[in-house]
């Protein structure tokens, strides 16, 4: 049984509409374009900017309580008109509404006791999280059923879920959340890329690794999900596992490498119902470089979903980035905050 109703969806957006009216859900107002990749080695990828000015918008003191007080814990308190359900699976979890969201319905799925945001994801986690997403999705998947004429495309409406695991994972509140959220229109990601071309589904195992994205600078270990898992929940775990597994693998080599940079194990975890991946991070902000001028980024897992925000400090950076039609510094602040792609050698013994 889902831990979920079918009518989810509208449940949230009639609670989202209600908070954002009575002004409990805080939404930032933002806009978005997409720039084509200007790295010549895969010239189909496309990156998601959105501007948003903050600090500008940001409600006065001390109304935002999260980042007034220090350690302040919002998802200890109950907030009624945040919360969409408040008992899944047991009481395991609740699903609540982001107070500052800068995209419309983004949900948060956070643990009813306080579990450090280092945490591994459990199989609850990672179940309750699938079944969002498919609960989220049902509709669309039976849209999609009647109509195979454009299958090379992604389906219009999809939704992702990500958790930003460890310190260098650019999370903000250290109690165990993961997030979901409608993916912009016609948003197509690395991940679909290589899942497009490897369709098969597969559980990585010593054989067989995960698979690798080759064209983007920043290391990644991705597995494509079948279509359905048929209420076998060990399935995500094994995929999770494996993919954790390398990345934990990948750290060991580059602390072999050069001991000195030595630093705690942090990741972005996305998955759609296609697809599931583990991104090793290194650091949540970065600075980058362009037309002689410096700026400073940060991103959690979302810069791995291609989608990445501008502040007001940036605008000109999202300005001349998009007028120049030049993705170098998305590129480049990836990377950064990532590990390159295809260092050291493959999995041998010695390896988690
Ligand atoms: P992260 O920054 O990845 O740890 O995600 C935490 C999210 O929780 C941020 O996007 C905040 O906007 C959001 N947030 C902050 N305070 C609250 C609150 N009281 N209720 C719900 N969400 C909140």
């Amino acid at each position: 049984m889902s831990a979920y109703p079918k009518t989810l969806r509208k449940t949230v957006t009639e609670i989202y509409n209600k908070a954002v009216s009575t002004g409990s859900v805080v939404k930032f107002e933002s806009t978005s374009k997409y720039l084509k990749t200007s790295n010549s080695s895969e010239s189909s990828l496309k990156y998601h900017l959105t501007y948003c000015d903050i600090d500008a918008q940001k409600p006065q003191k001390p109304e935002r309580e999260d980042v007034v007080k220090e350690k302040f814990n919002p998802f200890l308190k109950h907030e009624p008109e945040l919360t969409v359900l408040d008992n899944i699976m047991d009481n395991e979890y609740k699903l609540v509404l982001n107070k500052y969201p800068i995209v419309d319905e983004h949900l948060l799925l956070v643990t009813q006791k306080q579990v450090p945001q280092s945490s591994l994801l459990n199989p609850n986690d990672l179940n309750a999280a699938y079944k969002l997403l498919k609960t989220l999705q049902q509709e669309f998947d039976e849209e999609e059923e009647d109509d195979d004429e454009d299958d090379e495309d992604v389906k219009k409406e999809r939704y992702a879920v990500f958790y930003n695991c460890g310190p260098n994972s650019g999370f903000s509140i250290d109690h165990k959340h993961l997030q979901c959220i409608k993916l912009p229109n016609k948003l197509k990601t690395y991940q679909d890329f290589l899942v497009q071309e490897n369709p098969e589904p597969f559980i990585p195992n010593v054989k067989r690794q995960p698979l690798e994205y080759e064209s983007v600078a920043y290391a990644n270990f991705n597995v494509p999900l079948p279509k359905n898992l048929n209420n076998d929940d060990e399935y995500l775990v094994m995929c999770y596992v494996s993919l954790l597994q390398r990345a934990l693998t990948y750290f060991q080599q580059w602390e072999i490498e050069d001991p000195k940079d030595r630093m705690p194990t942090s990741y972005s975890f996305i998955m759609t119902t296609d697809w599931m991946t583990i991104i090793p991070r290194s650091k949540s902000v970065a600075e980058v470089e362009f037309e002689d001028s410096k700026y400073t980024l940060g991103t959690n897992a979302l810069g791995y979903l291609h989608m990445l925000l501008f502040k007001e400090e940036q605008k000109k950076l999202y300005e001349d980035m998009l007028a120049k039609k030049d993705s170098t510094p998305v590129e480049d602040f990836l990377l950064a905050c990532g590990f390159p792609n295809n260092f050291g050698a493959a999995p041998g013994e010695n390896d988690y």
